[in-house]
């Protein structure tokens, strides 16, 4: 009776088996179980793909700016410039992301590096404020001590110009190229009367302009994309054409 009660445990453990391996092949909750996993890997292939088409279409719209603060003055106040040059671009759709210290190895996307400096050597592109390294698309130079002398030490005057001139040269990078408009931001010049009004009313970019941003931003995107080199710290400065602002001396 033993063997056959175990003959007959064996027999039902078999069929119990069998039922398993059934279940497994026919069982709608296997079914479901692996439609699942094959949603699931689905909706992070489209997950992953969304994030990647995300992050393009916001660096199609943004640009990373390192600002190099080599200046003491207690009548600079490079945030309140950041902050209206922000302003200048967020009207053309663009944003602006400011950033302390040099760019490191490895920026996914071209930043702009603006070395913002005084004492001035007056040999270097005399009466420009800054400069840009306008086809490179990287570089920029501001002259502090012209700002100031522009303005004759005007306080917060200097600190609105000064945020103009940015602007100005980050749209020639972005750009990349160094034509001028005949009115607003891309003027070769500002006269004094501009100046003087840039606090109340800030300069904006013409028509021509924005859309001439906006191409360089998908310039830069797709550069990247094609495995353009991104040690852009280590860019050379001078190798390419410079552009330089002047604006009008009170
Ligand atoms: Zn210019």
């Amino acid at each position: 009776m033993r063997v056959i009660g175990n003959l007959a445990q064996n027999g039902r453990g078999i069929k119990r088996a069998a039922q398993k391996t059934s279940e497994r092949r026919h069982c709608p909750a296997a079914r479901i179980r692996a439609l699942c996993a094959t949603a699931v890997a689905s909706l992070l292939a489209i997950g992953t793909s969304a994030l990647a088409q995300s992050s393009a279409e916001e660096a199609r719209a943004t640009v990373k700016v390192y600002v190099l603060r080599n200046v003491s003055d207690r009548n600079l106040n490079v945030s309140w410039a950041e902050n209206t040059a922000s302003q200048i671009f967020a009207q053309a759709g663009v944003h602006i992301k400011w950033q302390l210290g040099e760019p490191r190895r490895g920026e996914q996307y071209m930043p702009i590096v603006i070395d913002l400096s005084s004492n001035t050597p007056k040999t270097l592109a005399p009466g420009a404020l800054a400069c840009a390294q306008v086809y490179e698309g990287v570089h920029i130079r501001v002259f502090w001590d012209r700002v100031q002398k522009t303005v004759r030490g005007a306080n917060p005057l200097g600190t609105f110009l000064l945020a103009h001139v940015i602007a100005h040269e980050i749209a020639h990078v972005l750009e990349r190229v160094d034509r001028h408009s005949e009115t607003g931001l891309m003027k070769a010049s500002w006269t004094k009367k501009e100046i003087e009004e840039m606090g109340a009313h800030p300069l904006s970019l013409a028509p021509e302009d924005v859309q001439l941003i906006h191409q360089g931003l998908l310039q830069r995107v797709t550069q990247q994309a094609a495995g353009a080199a991104t040690n852009w710290a280590a860019m050379a400065l001078a190798r390419t054409k410079s552009d330089c602002v002047r604006g009008a001396a009170f």
